[in-house]
């Protein structure tokens, strides 16, 4: 299988879509559709077509475009099933445990409850790739507005499973904001002193901070590291059981 090839660009005021290809079979993958004319000046940036579109979870900002981007291009449209604006157009709804061809490879999708109940990550173990949307972010973690802490801390247990050299696309540029945040939490982790210093050297840049490998956030992500001594001693929580020091981290991360 030849690799696939991926195309990152930024729309909205912070959102990241990215578009996913196969070279042997040409069937073109987009990760939601918050701007359909995003999409598109991508599509043609790239000369790809789309085959696919693989929505996350039902926010207006990774679903706004959808239909237009799927009437423009023919694309099929797969995502989580539900009630609510962002599902009203997918042809083909998933739920964790599916797998679905793409191209020569297959998806797999995750299910990762918590920032929304709809959530679904896509992950392609030949390709080493994770498609994260709003649950696990360069940094940090998404905002818990459907579920609980236990059930976000269940869902980001099924990414720390992943092989560590998974490359994690996520949704949205906050890691400037997530390292500020990071330090206040595991201030004697020089792996994450070294990456807030290279991210701040990136923003200042205006580069992307996402993609990121999943051993980086394994080594520096506070939010993926409720196990950790260091961690565990600086919030008086040695004895907690890790979704309880999780939900710690995540409700001082509230109100940062
Ligand atoms: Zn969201
Ligand atoms: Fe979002």
């Amino acid at each position: 299988m030849k690799p696939f090839r991926f195309h990152q660009f930024a729309y909205g005021s912070d959102n990241y879509g990215v578009l996913m290809h196969d070279p042997e079979t040409g069937q073109t993958a987009a990760i939601d559709a918050g701007d359909a004319s995003a999409y598109q000046a991508a599509l043609v940036e790239t000369g790809w077509q789309l085959s696919h579109i693989l929505l996350t979870h039902h926010h207006w900002d990774h679903t706004d475009g959808v239909k237009e981007l799927a009437d423009a291009t023919g694309a099929t449209i797969y995502g989580p099933k539900g009630d609510k604006d962002g599902h009203a157009h997918v042809a083909k709804t998933l739920q964790g445990g599916d797998r679905l061809d793409f191209g020569a490879a297959t998806i797999e999708v995750i299910a990762t409850p918590g920032h929304t109940l709809d959530m679904l990550n896509y992950y392609l173990s030949e390709q080493k790739v994770c498609f994260t949307g709003d649950t696990l972010f360069s940094l940090g973690c998404g905002r818990i507005f459907e579920g609980d802490a236990a059930m976000m801390w269940d869902s980001l247990s099924k990414l720390i499973a992943l092989p560590a050299d998974t490359t994690i696309y996520s949704s949205h540029e906050y890691t400037q904001a997530n390292a500020n945040f990071a330090l206040t939490i595991d201030p004697d982790n020089a792996a994450l002193i070294a990456r807030c210093a290279s991210v701040t050297e990136k923003r200042a840049k205006g580069q992307p901070t996402v993609p990121s490998l999943l051993s980086e956030e394994l080594a520096t992500n506070p939010f993926l590291r409720a196990y950790d001594a260091a961690i565990r001693a600086h919030l008086n929580m040695a004895d907690a059981s890790d979704s309880d020091v999780f939900a710690e981290i995540r409700s001082r991360k509230d109100n940062f």
